[in-house]
C-alpha cells in the first residue's frame, strides 16, 4: 500500500539497582531475547527495537521524550523484568505522547520448581513488578492497553499484533490529510462533525477543494495516458462490450480514466490520504466518479461520499490497519434489507463507491445510470463481495465527543442472483441478531454509512479508541438490547467527566 507509515514499537524494560549490577547484566540479557524471538516470529506486523534498560527516573524520561520525537517510533511497549518501583515512571509517563502498551509477562514460562531460590524470585518479580507498573497507570489516568501472558504464547503475540497495526494507523493519522471536494450533502446530518474538533482529537486534518480545482487536473491529462489504462481495464477486469476500445460507449471509459489519472494526481500533488466528493456539487465534470473511486480505494486511499470526512478516515484507517492481511476493506453503506422473518438480512452498497478488495472473483466493469444527480452513466465495477465474518465501523460526532460504534457481522454469499442490480454489493447477518443489532445501532445513533472489512476486528476499534480517548460501543454476540443501553448512558456521564480526571 502507498505512502503507509515507516513505522516501529520501542520495548523498554523497567528494572532497578537493587540487585547489583549482575541481576540487570541479565535482565538485559532476558529483554533483548524476548525482542529478538518476538521480532523472529513472524507474527509482529511492526518491528520491536530494543531500548536499553530503565533503572532511574531520569533515563525514563528522556527514552519517553525520545519516543515522542522520534518519527518512527509509533508506540512503546513497557515491561518490568524485576520489581521496578514504578513512581519513578511519573515523570516520563505524563509526557508520553506515543500509544502506550503494557505486556505483563515473565521471562521464564515455567517455574523451575525443584531449583527456585531467592536468586530466581528476585530475578522473576514481573508478578509485582508489572502491578505496580499498573497502578502508576491507572493512578495517572493513562490510556493504555494491557497484553497478560507469557510473550511466546501466540494469543499474547497476536493481541501485541494488533495493537502494533493500530499503532500505525494512529500514525497514520498524525500526518493524515484529507481532501473534500465540496461540502456536506444538503440537509444530511450524521455524514458531517467538527473538523477542528476531529483534527485535535485525531491529528488528521480535512480541507476543501473546489471540484473546479480537480476539473483543472483531469483536463491536463494526456491521451496516451488514458490509453495506457483503459488497455489495463481491460486485462484486469471483465468489461462490457460497449466500454471495450471497439465499443460504441468506449468514450465513457475514457472519461472515467481521465478522472481517475487526475484523482490520483491531485492526492498526490497534496499529500492527501483519502477524499470525499459529493454527486450535488459536480460542477464541470460530466459524471460522479465510480470507477476511479474503487480502485484508488483499492490502493489504499480512504474515501466516503456525501461529504462524509470521518468514514473517509474510518476507511482509511482500516486500510492502514488491515495492511498485508488477506480480507481488504470498503467504504459501505447500509442500503435496504430483507425482512422476512427466517433470515433477516442486510444488503449493503453504495451508489458506486465499494472498493473491489472485498470481491469475490473478478469484477465485471459496467456502464449504467446513476439515477440521481442529473449527470452522465459512470462506469463502476460491479461483484458481490465475499463471504465471511466482518465488522461494520462507524464514527459519529455526538457534539461533546466522538463515539466509534462498531458491529460484528457475517458476510453470506447472496441467497439469489441480482441481476439488475448494477452495484457492488456485499449481503451479511448481523451479531448477535438482525433486530437486537440495527436496534442497538440506531440506540447508539450509528451512520449509515461506514468502514467495512473482513481483516479489521473489534479488538483493533477498541484500541484505535484507548489510544484516540473516545468512546467505543460493540455490538457482537454478547450484545444485549437493556445492557447496551445503559451503557450508552453510563458513557454520556462518563464522558462528560472523564477530561477532568485525565493526567492527574
Ligand atoms: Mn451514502
Amino acid at each position: 500500500m502507498k505512502n503507509i507509515p515507516n513505522s516501529e514499537i520501542w520495548f523498554l524494560t523497567g528494572t532497578q539497582h537493587l540487585y547489583g549490577e549482575g541481576p540487570l547484566l541479565q535482565v538485559t540479557a532476558n529483554s533483548q531475547s524476548i525482542v529478538d524471538q518476538l521480532n523472529a516470529s513472524g507474527r509482529l506486523p511492526l518491528k520491536l527495537v530494543f531500548k536499553p534498560i530503565l533503572t532511574r527516573p531520569e533515563e525514563i524520561r528522556a527514552t519517553l521524550l525520545e519516543a515522542n520525537n522520534n518519527s518512527t517510533c509509533a508506540g512503546v511497549i513497557t515491561w518490568c523484568h524485576t520489581f521496578s518501583p514504578s513512581k519513578m515512571w511519573i515523570n516520563g509517563l505524563l509526557q508520553l505522547r506515543k500509544p502506550l502498551l503494557h505486556l505483563a509477562t515473565q521471562f521464564n514460562q515455567d517455574l523451575p520448581w525443584a531449583e527456585i531460590d531467592m536468586d530466581f524470585m528476585n530475578l522473576n518479580q514481573a508478578a509485582h513488578g508489572d502491578r505496580e507498573h499498573g497502578f502508576i497507570h491507572a493512578r495517572l489516568r493513562l490510556p493504555r492497553k494491557v497484553v497478560v501472558g507469557h510473550w511466546s504464547d501466540f494469543e499474547v503475540q497476536d493481541r501485541v499484533a494488533a495493537w502494533m497495526r493500530v499503532t500505525r494507523a494512529w500514525a497514520d493519522w498524525q500526518n493524515g490529510r484529507y481532501v473534500r471536494f465540496g461540502d456536506n450533502m444538503r440537509q444530511v446530518a450524521v455524514t458531517d462533525g467538527d473538523k477542528v474538533a476531529a483534527e485535535a482529537r485525531f491529528g488528521f486534518s480535512v480541507n476543501t477543494h473546489g471540484v473546479g480545482d480537480l476539473r483543472a487536473v483531469m483536463e491536463a491529462v494526456n491521451d496516451a495516458s488514458i490509453d495506457t489504462l483503459c488497455a489495463e481495464y481491460e486485462a484486469t477486469y471483465e468489461v462490457a462490450p460497449a466500454l471495450r476500445k471497439a465499443g460504441d460507449r468506449h468514450a465513457i471509459l475514457r472519461y472515467n480514466a481521465r478522472q481517475e489519472i487526475g484523482l490520483r494526481s491531485f492526492l498526490e500533488e497534496g499529500g492527501f490520504t483519502g477524499f470525499s466528493d459529493t454527486f450535488e456539487d459536480l460542477h464541470g465534470l460530466a459524471q460522479l466518479p465510480g470507477l476511479a473511486v474503487q480502485r484508488l480505494m483499492a490502493d489504499g486511499y480512504g474515501f466516503a461520499g456525501e461529504g462524509d470526512w470521518k468514514t473517509a478516515a474510518v476507511v482509511r484507517a482500516m486500510k492502514v490497519i488491515a495492511d498485508g492481511l488477506p480480507g481488504g476493506a470498503s467504504f459501505m453503506e447500509d442500503y435496504t434489507y430483507e425482512l422476512n422473518p427466517s433470515g433477516q438480512l442486510v444488503l449493503g452498497s453504495h451508489m458506486l463507491e465499494i472498493c473491489p478488495s472485498i470481491a469475490e472473483g473478478r469484477p465485471r466493469l459496467e456502464v449504467h445510470p446513476l439515477g440521481i444527480g442529473g449527470k452522465a452513466d459512470p462506469a463502476r465495477l460491479v461483484f458481490d463481495a465475499r463471504p465471511g465474518a466482518a465488522v461494520n465501523v462507524a464514527l459519529m460526532d455526538l457534539g461533546n465527543r466522538f463515539r466509534f460504534l462498531v458491529n460484528e457481522v457475517d458476510a453470506i454469499k447472496p441467497p439469489h442472483d441480482l441481476p439488475k442490480l448494477p452495484v457492488a454489493r456485499a449481503v451479511w447477518t448481523c451479531r448477535p441478531d438482525f433486530k437486537t443489532a440495527v436496534g442497538a445501532w440506531i440506540q447508539a445513533g450509528g451512520a449509515h454509512h461506514t468502514g467495512y472489512s473482513y481483516a479489521v476486528t473489534a479488538e483493533h476499534i477498541e484500541d484505535l479508541s484507548e489510544i484516540a480517548g473516545v468512546e467505543v460501543a460493540i455490538i457482537d454476540a454478547e450484545t444485549r438490547t437493556r445492557e447496551f443501553r445503559q451503557q450508552l448512558r453510563n458513557n454520556e456521564i462518563y464522558y462528560h467527566i472523564a477530561p477532568g480526571l485525565g493526567r492527574m
